[in-house]
């Protein structure tokens, strides 16, 4: 595991939004940024599942957080915008922003993939994170030290048979972050970087892995340094950079990973 121990204050007056915030790794994080002291804004497609994380933040007394329903696959660039021009009004400006929202689509050949199926991965996974970091890019910059974390996978660094659209998706996902990470250098103090989480006990794993036992898998809770770490302001000049947060990794070492 990536190793980093977060002051509990390490994001306290951060505003950090979270695609994907109603379950799974998301809503961990969601949960550990508030925890942390971060205000975030809860992104998704199911808004009693949003409501829900937003009532445990209420209840523990962390910084009151916002909801923000909405589907990435059905989303126009005017929604996009709309989301911009709110948070704008609300709180002038963003501190991080993790992508984490994700489709799994079928896993099949390439040779019997379906294309709605292709379009629809390649929308929640490529075209919607590409979209969202454009239009929030300004509130980014705003910030003191704006983060934007991708999430990828190990199928986005490796191809491997039957992963499809999803694994050419998260390849994308590499290089959108290497793009955004080479233009924000040297040009604002927004930092982009991915977060590969490796295999975590979600329902996408489940759906994945429908085999294997549950148990054998680390809980989204495990894999937390690293989110923390990413969205703190110690990781302020680190950018470029893909992580992996099951593999061995700490702060100190970041040149060598
Ligand atoms: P889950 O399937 O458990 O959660 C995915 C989240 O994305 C859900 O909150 C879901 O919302 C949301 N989502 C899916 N489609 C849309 C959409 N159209 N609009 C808005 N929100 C949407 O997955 P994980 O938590 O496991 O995965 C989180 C990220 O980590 C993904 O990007 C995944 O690719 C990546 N990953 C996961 C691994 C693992 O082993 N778990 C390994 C490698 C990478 P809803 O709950 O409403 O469906």
């Amino acid at each position: 595991m990536f190793e980093y121990t977060a002051p509990n204050n390490l994001l306290q007056d951060k505003i950090i939004l979270v695609t994907g915030a109603g379950s799974g790794i998301g809503r961990t994080a969601a949960l550990n940024f508030a925890r942390h002291g971060a205000t975030v804004i809860l992104l998704g497609r199911t808004t009693s599942k949003l409501e829900e994380v937003y009532d445990e933040i209420e209840e523990n007394g962390w910084p009151q957080a916002a909801i923000y329903p909405m589907n990435l696959a059905g989303a126009s660039e005017q929604d996009y915008a709309n989301l911009a021009e709110t948070l704008d009004k609300e709180f002038g400006r963003l501190d991080g922003l993790l992508h984490n929202a994700g489709l799994l689509g079928e896993l099949k050949a390439i040779a019997q993939y379906d294309l709605d199926k292709w379009n629809e991965v390649m929308l929640v996974n490529v075209t919607a994170p590409f979209l969202l970091s454009r239009e929030v890019l300004p509130l980014l910059r705003k910030a003191k030290s704006g983060s934007i974390a991708f999430t990828s996978s190990s199928v986005g660094h490796q191809g491997r048979a039957h992963w499809g659209a999803y694994s050419i998706s998260k390849f994308a996902t590499e290089g959108l972050m290497q793009v955004m990470a080479d233009e924000e250098d040297g040009l604002s103090q927004v930092r982009v970087n991915t977060i590969n989480p490796g295999g975590t006990r979600t329902a996408m794993r489940a759906s994945a892995y429908p085999g294997e036992d549950p148990m054998s898998r680390p809980t989204p809770e495990d894999i937390m340094p690293l989110y923390l770490y990413l969205m703190g302001d110690d990781s302020q000049s680190v950018s470029g950079k893909a992580f992996h947060a099951q593999l061995p990794g700490n702060p100190e070492n970041i040149a060598t990973l």
